[in-house]
């Protein structure tokens, strides 16, 4: 997005404040489809977790999207948003048999990954069909190796567990519709990702009712300069070739799905905040920003590189500089980054703030959670007010004392 609409957005609405450029998720869902476009039934089902606005869901829905979700409440923040329980997939990890049999009673289709529940389920309620994780052991090692790790990740059902799946399934006549995986590791090497399709084409031999594959996400996009990225077109060739002749072997014409969240909305995000204070110690130059790890903890949290440029002085002379935040504790966002002068009031924007950043705000040190504003059609729309000191009260009770 453009500078100065940035920073009208930052005048209009205040700091700090999340902009997601509309433009940008819907050219990735375009991206995507159109690497799989030879896939009959594909289904792209977004990952809420990711950015969970229902503007941003309408937007999804908008763009022909199902949801992946990972808790009730996300499930009914596809319904508020007007998803039908046929689009939504519900993947949660480690949740009570409680809250699945809720979710399956709403008609959303569901995803178990572990073997007790699969049991609990499968006795109770044999006629609901479920859909399978699990969890393929592979890894990319070092250069392009394959190697197999995770063995003790705690997602999904180990594929040497297969063969009490099968018995779980026979004895209580459950029905199994799908087969699904997410390793959560960046498909960077396509061979690698391909490796683990194998070994979920071969545990899907043994299930004979199945509708869809769910092969979950793992998209790479790039943060920094020099970073690669998942290459969708090449992949989307090769897994669909893969693909298609799995499903002449089964017999079958099934459902390719997929559930990316960054891919969708990393770069259509921005994260906008005012310097407050410029600060010269012996050893460095901070920018202190009127933020910090409550609104934006990616970087402290997994050593995430956001590009933060300085859109109030985008021709100034380069300079190094730490930006740091407001909370008392140790929250910084960058070291030793160039960055063009800053001065105390400028703006500096964050890049890759559409994912994993404002749904992990906090309010840490009784801040407040930002504004987000939705960029669409060429205007700001605010789709979330900046919360206020009502926000920070709201269910506390004071007791008389
Ligand atoms: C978080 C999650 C995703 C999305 O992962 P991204 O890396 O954001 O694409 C997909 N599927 C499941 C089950 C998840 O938990």
């Amino acid at each position: 997005m453009k500078n100065e609409t940035l920073l009208n957005i930052a005048k209009e609405f205040g700091s700090p404040v999340y902009v997601y450029n509309a433009n940008k998720i819907e050219a990735q869902y375009k991206r995507l489809t159109s690497a799989f476009s030879k896939v009959k039934q594909l289904k792209i089902n977004y990952a809420v977790k990711a950015l969970s606005n229902i503007s941003v869901l309408k937007l999804m829905k908008k763009l022909g999207a199902g949801l992946d979700t990972v808790s009730i409440q996300e499930v009914k923040l596809g319904l508020a948003a007007g998803f039908d329980v046929q689009n939504i997939i519900y993947t949660p990890n480690g949740v009570s048999i409680e809250e699945i049999e809720d979710v399956a009673k709403l008609g959303v289709q569901i995803n178990i990954d572990n073997l007790s529940i699969l049991e609990q389920f499968g006795t109770r309620h044999p006629n609901i069909p479920v859909c399978i994780r699990i969890n393929p052991h592979v890894m990319a090692g070092g250069n392009t190796n394959i190697s197999v790790g995770h063995i003790d990740s705690k997602f999904g059902i180990s594929i040497h567990q297969i063969p009490h799946i099968l018995r779980i399934v026979e004895n209580t006549g459950m029905h199994i519709n799908g087969i699904h995986m997410h390793t959560g590791s960046d498909i960077l090497d396509i061979d690698v990702f391909l490796y683990a399709s194998e070994i979920l084409f071969e545990t899907a031999k043994n299930f004979k009712n199945l509708e869809f594959i769910d092969f979950g996400s793992g998209f790479k996009v790039p943060y920094k300069e020099g970073d690669i990225e998942t290459d969708i077109e090449e992949f989307g060739e090769k897994l669909t070739a893969r693909f298609k002749a799995f499903c002449k072997n089964y017999g079958r014409e099934l459902t390719l799905a997929f559930e990316p969240g960054k891919f969708l909305v990393s770069e259509a995000g921005y994260f906008l905040t005012k310097v407050n204070v410029v600060k010269q110690t012996t050893s460095t130059v901070f920018a202190q920003i009127d933020s910090g790890f409550n609104h934006l903890i990616r970087p402290m949290l997994y050593g995430s590189q956001h590009e933060i440029y300085n859109i109030s002085n985008p021709k100034g002379k380069q300079r190094f500089y730490s930006v740091v935040g407001y909370i008392c504790e140790t929250d910084t966002f960058a070291n030793n980054r160039r960055i063009t002068e800053i001065s105390e009031g400028d703006i500096l924007a964050f890049k890759n703030a559409g994912a994993y950043c404002f749904t992990m705000a906090s309010n840490y040190n009784s801040r407040y959670r930002p504004a987000e504003v939705l960029w669409h059609n060429e205007q700001a729309h605010l789709i979330r007010e900046r919360e206020t000191f009502d926000d920070i009260l709201n269910n506390q009770i004071e007791i008389q004392l």
